[in-house]
């Protein structure tokens, strides 16, 4: 079976009615790179910059992150590589830094942390923008949840380019700045997100976790956390109708993404960009192969317009036997 799935590796994933979806990689650490190529993944949809400080005692200067970051633009050979900003605090604390926090997932984590550490953040930047002429570079933000964090993270993108342009160092000037959706007010008040970004990817991980108030560290309450919950679909399917009518790319990098169980549904609610674990590209490409979006779309507004919890899983299991 995995070798057949190998074959599919240079396959374009196109629908049966010729719809092409873009399928790209989750990595950690430069050395994933292989693995995503082997996996015919389009580019990185999602570069957790964080992983470059875990496990260890210092932080990574600019030089360190900008190597790594380079590592990642060149061995994609083009292909778009997303990198996403530190998304630090929460279960991800710097050795030396830590802060306690009585909620850290509601606490000071990723952008908000890089928004009070200014420091930390103009090196992280200066790196990135550094990299950006290395390849297809994107910077992707993490947590933002209101246009005031919007507007100081641009701010703060821009300062760091003008500083780079005192230097006379090169950077990509168009480099695309994208949001992560994965908060709920950030979902239903989508409209700023739109206007100031050049693209969105949806943190399905995080999402569910803030709407259904369920921490997604807790196994206490792991069964009730469902991606099926109408308010779930709900928000899913108003993101990505949202973008795609502002024709802002929208992806979803959680890992619903990822999920084979799950990919009919997605497509049926017009996502068109998926960015999952190396190893799960093949399968989702399989599936993409063998649907036809006009045959999913009547099942899917099914899906959305039921609230029974069983009915929902009984159209999806419909949906995916087509
Ligand atoms: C998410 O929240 O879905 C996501 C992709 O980010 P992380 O899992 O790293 O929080
Ligand atoms: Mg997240």
């Amino acid at each position: 079976e995995r070798k057949k799935l190998k074959r599919l590796r240079s396959t374009r994933a196109n629908t049966l009615d010729g719809t092409t979806i873009e399928l790209q990689a989750n990595i950690e650490m430069p050395h994933d790179v292989p693995e995503a190529k082997e996996n015919g993944a389009t580019g990185v949809g999602l570069f957790r910059s964080e992983f470059l400080f875990l496990n260890r005692d210092s932080l990574p200067g600019e030089e360190e992150q900008f190597e790594a970051y380079r590592a990642v633009a060149e061995g994609m050979d083009g292909l778009p590589v997303t990198i996403r900003t530190f998304d630090l605090g929460a279960d991800k604390q710097i050795k030396g830094a830590e802060r306690v926090a009585s909620n850290p997932a509601l606490g000071l984590r990723a952008i908000r942390l890089c928004l009070a550490e200014p420091q930390l953040f103009q090196t992280q930047l200066r790196a990135l923008l550094r990299a950006s002429v290395y390849g297809n570079v994107k910077i992707l933000v993490p947590m933002l949840s209101s246009i005031s964090e919007i507007n100081q993270t641009l701010q703060f993108i821009e300062m760091t380019k003008r500083q780079l342009d005192d230097q006379g160092i090169p950077f990509n000037r168009t480099v695309p700045i994208g949001g992560m959706i994965e908060i709920p007010a950030a979902a239903l008040a989508l409209n700023v997100f739109v206007k100031k970004l050049d693209f969105l990817s949806i943190g399905t991980n995080d999402l569910i976790q803030y709407t259904l108030a369920i921490d997604r560290t807790d196994e206490e309450v792991a069964h009730l956390y469902d991606p099926l919950h109408p308010a779930i679909l709900y928000l899913l399917a108003h993101i990505i109708g949202t973008a795609n009518k502002a024709g802002v790319p929208i992806s979803v990098c959680g890992e619903m993404a990822g999920e084979l169980s799950y990919t009919r549904l997605l497509l049926g609610f017009g996502l068109r960009q998926f960015s999952m674990q190396a190893g799960q590209l093949l399968g989702v490409k399989q599936r993409v192969l063998t649907t036809s979006v006009p045959d999913i779309v009547p099942l899917v507004q099914k899906i959305l317009r039921s609230d029974d919890p069983l009915k929902i899983r009984d159209l999806l299991n419909k949906l995916n036997s087509l």
